[in-house]
């Protein structure tokens, strides 16, 4: 995701911060080739002409041109409209970065109703939802599937259900979905159910009838949420989509998923500007716990390459032990991060489900990643590093300059591997310290400090 987009980018950037000077030419040349990039990310014309308009406005102007560092702060500006783009603008209604959480303080049972199309994850998204209701928000949650079209759609609730340990509405054979939705409603105040999820009826095209059933539903159950399903990687027909539904049933977010396929990123990026509505969650997964708050600030961060260490320190801190995060975290902060450091992290990054979740993430991690892979490594990559770390003495692995030659050779035949093996780690290394220094000059690690403490 954003790959394409994030590298295009990359190159511009570093050509304009490059020179000292700009000059207002500069700025419209990088800012074509920012317009392209956005294009063939799929991003509705709209929505880039717009985004680029804003941009060159506020670019070429002389306290930018005249400044100390002027491709820096195009960068920066850059960077603020896209998290305005994604919804997360100074004036926007989410927080600091931009998530605008659910709403589930309502009298219960507060009811969500999630609507979209057949095929887009609409089904799987509903669980994933009934489970962090569940987990996350300690609530009571219950789900019904509304959808009488397609066949085996409410058992397929059922088993997500179960494995979610969230309750679904038991299924009578020929009700039809408003009356499922009354009896689901009816159902979750006798059991003081605090969320009710409603997976209404999916087409495999917007039409009439299924916009007739929704409001139909929604008028019946009066939501609270109305989120609507789109899959990231339909690009342009998902903006199409958004831009049915909204137009027709009172929407009061996005869900987009697959979000974790090579989608170009066009549907993130226009999808705030085209339905007026946040982006809440992003699907990352065909788990049910593959589903993560969608924050603008982060993602803009990903997509200029800044690496989206606050999320990956979250992960981390999930799946891990928390003092083990914060050690690592305020090491990283202070600019000290050594192999030691490397091999804990890429332990736990086993356990959150390999490189290719992580790539990306982590600042310098992605070309690291490209580097593995062009030399013919792949996930096993992770065991690999592993076994050369634990050959190391944790004398070296704190001062990886002690490894001379001999040593190299060494840690190679202990972990079974070349000493070009060894360099690739040790390069890897040096890349991500360099990442985070980086990060730590543009103060983006203010706020991971700040949260770990
Ligand atoms: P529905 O017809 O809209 O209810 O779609 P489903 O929920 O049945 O999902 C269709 C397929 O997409 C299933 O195989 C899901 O496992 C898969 N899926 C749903 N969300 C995601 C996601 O975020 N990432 C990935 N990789 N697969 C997903």
């Amino acid at each position: 995701m954003f790959d394409a987009l994030s590298d295009r980018l990359g190159n511009t950037f570093d050509r304009l911060r490059g020179r000292g000077a700009l000059r207002e030419q500069d700025v419209r040349d990088a800012m074509r080739e920012v317009r392209i990039a956005l294009l063939e990310a799929d991003v509705a014309l709209p929505v880039a002409r717009d985004f680029i308009a804003k941009v060159t406005e506020k670019a070429v102007g002389e306290s930018v041109l005249k400044s100390v560092t002027p491709g820096q702060q195009v960068v920066k500006i850059v960077n603020d409209e896209l998290v305005a783009m994604l919804g997360g603008g100074a004036n926007a209604e989410g927080g600091e970065d931009g998530h605008v959480p659910l709403t589930l303080d309502a009298k219960p049972p507060v009811v969500i109703m999630m609507v979209g199309l057949q095929g887009s994850g609409k089904t799987t998204s509903t669980a994933k939802l009934g489970k962090l209701i569940r987990e996350k928000h300690g609530k009571k949650a219950m789900m019904a599937s509304l959808d009488v079209n397609r066949p085996a759609a409410q058992e397929q609730l059922a088993v997500l259900g179960e494995q979610a340990q969230v309750d679904t509405l038991p299924i009578i054979e020929g009700q039809q979905p408003v009356d499922i939705a009354r009896r689901a409603l009816e159902s979750a105040k006798l059991r003081n159910v605090d969320v009710v999820l409603l997976d209404t009826a999916g087409r495999l095209h917007v039409d009439e009838a299924l916009m007739a059933e929704m409001k139909a539903v929604a008028s019946v159950a009066t939501p609270t949420e109305v989120l609507l399903v789109v899959d990231s990687l339909t690009g342009q027909d998902a903006v199409n989509v958004a831009q049915s539904f909204s137009d027709e049933v009172p929407l009061t977010g996005v869900i987009l998923t697959r979000m974790d396929g090579d989608a170009r990123g066009g549907a993130a990026l226009s999808m705030r500007a085209v339905t007026g509505k946040p982006i809440k969650f992003a699907g990352v997964g065909e788990k049910l716990d593959a589903l993560e708050a969608f924050h603008p600030r982060r993602v803009a961060e990903r997509i200029l390459g800044m690496g989206d260490v606050v999320s990956l320190v979250e992960k981390a801190a999930e799946s891990i032990k928390v003092e083990e995060a914060e050690l690592l975290a305020k090491r990283m902060a202070k600019g000290q991060f050594d192999l030691n450091d490397l091999r804990m992290q890429l332990q736990q990054m086993q356990n959150m489900g390999g490189l290719g979740m992580l790539a990306g993430m982590m600042p310098g991690m992605k070309k690291a990643k490209q580097a593995m892979q062009a030399s013919g490594m792949d996930d096993k990559v992770l065991v690999h590093m592993d076994a050369i770390m634990g050959s190391m003495t944790p004398k070296e692995r704190a001062n990886p300059a002690l490894l001379n030659a001999k040593r190299k050779k060494r840690v190679a035949a202990g972990s079974g591997t070349q000493v070009q093996d060894v360099n690739k780690v040790l390069k890897m290394h040096q890349e991500m310290s360099r990442a985070m220094k980086q990060i730590k000059k543009m103060g983006g690690m203010k706020g991971l400090a700040a949260m770990l403490g």
